[in-house]
């Protein structure tokens, strides 16, 4: 069960009103690296996970999650407050009101007019929340792999919201959701190494003759060696030839049908057949002119003149 706290996980402190930043931080509220993609990618993981170990840690920091949606959203309710109430008690008139909406500065339109200054669940650029930004696939090794590049990716963006604002307050808040998000990763990194073997991810080995082989398929001026295809770690194939039909066959596909199967196929193969002796007339050649070429009406039904026009400039 879930119970509530009103003390938040960390203080909010905003010095002044700013709808504009309200609307960047709405990102880590409801975008794709925020905090309610993360609490639901946890939440769901934990509820079917079978180790118990993984399964407290996943419904830890879950909570911790909601926990830190609910300061992003206070951070968005407070750097809107005062203008919500200006808005919704119609202090400025029309005219100044229609140039805060539309100013630098109180870019507000989508959370003022729209949302009523609220935090709501969408992104910075107004993009609804969706459960489409949860990648869980049921397996710990490639979740806790999702999730080590989940929590990368929001302390990026705190790191980048960090940077839009010189409100201390505010700059401190992220500050601490920021240090969390490197926090959640040590964590799922560690349960992932605990797994042992954890790689290749699932059950079933990979094929041995592909497994340690790197295809320089891209070649030509950039080619690169590093220890993504280095010679100690990898068997680098160059050679065109040998980069097709890798198994040995032929290259081509194959399938065996059925008589009645193939009867239709052969039957279908006629009927929509080309034929390589023909030279149709098409539409594209009815109207075929000179560039900028202005042809009197009279003599706009010449297709066959045009388009003999058309091959002597070739
Ligand atoms: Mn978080
Ligand atoms: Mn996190």
């Amino acid at each position: 069960m879930f119970s509530h706290n009103k003390r938040l996980q960390y203080t909010v402190r905003v010095s002044e009103s700013n709808p504009a930043l309200a609307n960047l931080l709405l990102e880590q509220f409801g975008g794709p690296q925020g905090e309610l993609a993360a609490a639901m990618r946890y939440f769901t993981q934990g509820l079917a996970e079978e180790d118990p170990g993984r399964k407290d840690m996943l419904l830890d920091i879950a909570t911790e999650e909601l926990s830190h949606l609910e300061v992003i959203g206070t951070l968005v309710a407070m750097l809107n407050r005062g203008s919500k109430a200006k808005y919704a008690e119609a202090v400025d008139a029309e005219a100044e009101q229609f140039r805060k909406l539309q100013g630098t500065g109180c870019d507000s339109h989508v959370t003022q007019v729209l949302y009523g200054g609220g935090p709501a669940l969408i992104n910075s650029g107004g993009q609804l929340w969706n459960a489409g930004y949860i990648d869980s696939i049921g397996d710990p090794t490639c979740d806790l792999r999702s999730n080590i590049a989940a929590e990368a990716r929001a302390k990026i963006v705190y790191e980048r919201l960090i940077n839009a604002t010189d409100d201390p307050g505010v700059k401190e808040a992220l500050g601490f959701l920021m240090t969390r998000e490197i926090a959640h990763q040590q964590s799922f990194e560690k349960a992932l190494y605990s797994i042992q073997p954890n790689f290749p991810p699932g059950k079933l080995p990979g094929m041995p003759s592909f497994t340690n082989v790197y295809f320089n398929m891209s070649q030509g001026e950039g080619d690169m060696r590093g220890p993504w295809n280095s010679d100690e770690n990898f068997t680098v194939i160059s050679d065109r030839e040998q980069q097709c039909a890798v198994d040995g066959g032929s290259g081509l596909p194959e399938v065996t049908l059925k008589a009645d199967e193939m009867k239709a196929l052969e039957q279908m193969t006629l009927r929509l057949r080309s034929d390589p002796l023909s030279d149709p007339l098409t539409g594209a050649e009815l109207g075929w002119g000179a560039p900028g070429e202005v042809v009197p009406s009279s003599t706009v039904p010449q297709a066959k003149a045009n388009k003999a026009r058309a091959g002597s400039k070739k």
